[in-house]
Formats: C-alpha cells, structure tokens, sequence
C-alpha cells in the first residue's frame, strides 16, 4: 500500500504540475498503478452546466457521522439530470437509498476491471438501473433525499483497493480538477488540496466555507506531519501560514538526499459548535482517520519527496 500511494502520488503530482487546460473536459482524473487504468482521464461534467461546489471533498463537518465529507456536493435543483461522466455500467442503483453507483471503464476495453465508481446520491430518480452506459447518458435525476438536505448532487470517486468487486471508499479530488471555469487545482473541491514540495517546503492550500460563506483557516491551524522514509513515528510542524498556503520547510530537519513521507492535517477551528470533528487530512483515505497519526492504528496516505 505505501508503495502504490508513494508511486500514485508521485504521478498525480507530476501530471497537476503539468496541466494547464485541457479543453473541454470537466475532470482530470489521474489513475496511478490500476491494473489497466493508469493515467489520466478527463470524465464529463455530472450535470449539463455550471457547477457550484456547496460542500468540499474532505471538509470537516459534523452530517450524519460523515466527516470529513466523502465526496462534493454539486449545487443542483430538485430534478436536474445527472449524467454518466465516463462509458461503465451501472452496477447497483436504490431508488429507496436515492444512489448509484457507476462503475467506470477507464482504459476502454469493455472489461470491467478497472476498479474506479462513482457513487452519486441523494437523487430523485434513477433513469438507468443497470447495465451499460456511455459518457454523457442521462442515468439519473438530482434530488434532495426525499427533503432530508436541500436538493443537490453528491458524487464521490471510490476506488476497490481489494478484489472483491466491492467499491471501497476512497474518494479525493485533488487528482481531478475542473479546468473549463477555473476551480483553481482543486482549492475549490478539496478542504485540503493542491499539494507540492518545491525548494524543499512542502506546501498544502486549505480552503473551507459552508452557508455562511468562506471561513478562514487561521495560523496554527495546520500541522504538517513528517518522518523519515522507513520510520513509524511522525513529526509534528505548525505550518507557516501565506493566505491559504501552508508551508513547512524541510532544509535542515533532513540530510539532503533523505527519503520523506509527509500528511498535513487543518483544524476548521473557526467553526463553533462542532465538537471533535473539525478536521481533515491530506491526502485522504477512506473515512476521518485518527486526530494524532502516532495515536492509531488506521493507515495514512502520504506524499513522499527526497529532501535536496
Ligand atoms: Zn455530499
């Protein structure tokens, strides 16, 4: 598992440095170390026009035991058509649990092995109910989980990290962007997002707004946790605050050449009320792991960067 996050988060970051537009597509999607899915993929837009994400990827919040928050939110009227982004197959869909799920074939070989879904939810009604489906097909209308939220679309990326057939979640926006209206390397999706380590200073944006508008991410409020390649326990560094860029150099905590793995964590400590669950990591892994990496047994992903 280290292996495929050091070597997929290496890919993810070489392909963000390197995107500047790519036309008409919504999503870039960066398939690292799949089996036959590897590299990049721009799926289609979910809806027909413009989006408005009213709650991030990985946003800390306290809904339904979901924190942080296991996909976007897409801003949709009650009955909005919602699309295949991708040719797949519908592989479950409960009009009773208002989701689907859609299970992408990335590489385009009609075999279903690819291990990529997305699930969408809270919708109105289901148009495709199994079987195959081709990028840009109406599957599904927007809802509002019969009045349970007000009415948006859901979507999240899982991926089966086993065999079983069975979508795991695993969900993270930072590999896919929408580049046609400028969502800005993900800032806009992710908590947590557009992460780098250039000059030796690993760098993460954290991003967080709900009703009330953007929130701000004060100093202090990222920590960047890091350790030498090989090693269990993590250091914990306050990252130096820029706006909403959070830095931790790394010159000097490392000889040069020194193999690093790193995770950073922010607080949305401004928000009142919401008790022990303020938080996120970055990058994500499935659900809200541990507050203290050194206090769980649950595993982290990581970036991996060798110190100059
Ligand atoms: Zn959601």
């Amino acid at each position: 598992m280290k292996k495929f996050w050091s070597s997929f988060m290496a890919l993810a970051l070489t392909v963000v440095a390197g995107i500047t537009s790519v036309g008409a597509a919504d999503y870039s999607v960066v398939f690292g170390n799949t089996s036959t899915g590897a590299g990049t993929t721009q799926l289609g837009n979910p809806l027909a026009s413009v989006l408005i994400v009213t709650s991030k990827f990985n946003q800390p919040r306290n809904v339904n035991g979901t924190n942080p928050h296991n996909g976007t939110d897409l801003g949709a009227a009650y009955g909005t058509n919602v699309y295949a982004q991708w040719n797949g197959w519908v592989t479950s869909a409960s009009p009773s649990a208002y989701e689907m799920f859609l299970y992408y074939d990335i590489n385009g070989d009609g075999i279903k092995n690819d291990n990529v879904f997305v699930k969408y939810d809270h919708l109105s009604s289901i148009v495709v109910s199994s079987g195959a489906v081709t990028k840009g097909q109406l599957v599904a209308r927007s809802g509002s989980e019969n009045g349970v939220y007000p009415a948006h679309l859901h979507f999240g990326l899982r991926r089966d990290t086993g065999t079983d057939g069975v979508s795991d979640v695993w969900i993270r926006n930072e590999p896919y962007y929408r580049h046609v209206t400028g969502w800005d390397n993900g800032k806009d999706l992710d908590f947590i997002s557009y992460s780098t380590f250039n000059s030796n200073t690993a760098s993460v944006y954290a991003y967080a707004h709900d009703s009330a508008g953007e929130e701000s991410i004060n100093s202090g409020d990222v920590v960047i946790f890091h350790r030498k390649q090989g090693t269990s326990a993590w250091t914990a560094t306050t990252a130096t605050k820029n706006g909403h860029q959070f830095t931790v150099n790394m010159t000097g905590r490392y000889p040069a050449g020194t193999i690093i793995e790193w995770t950073a964590r922010a607080n949305r400590s401004s928000v009142k009320g919401v008790i022990s669950m303020y938080w996120g990591f970055h990058p994500p892994k499935y659900y809200q792991p541990d507050y203290d990496p050194n206090a769980t047994a649950y595993k982290y992903d990581f970036f991996t960067n060798t110190v100059q």
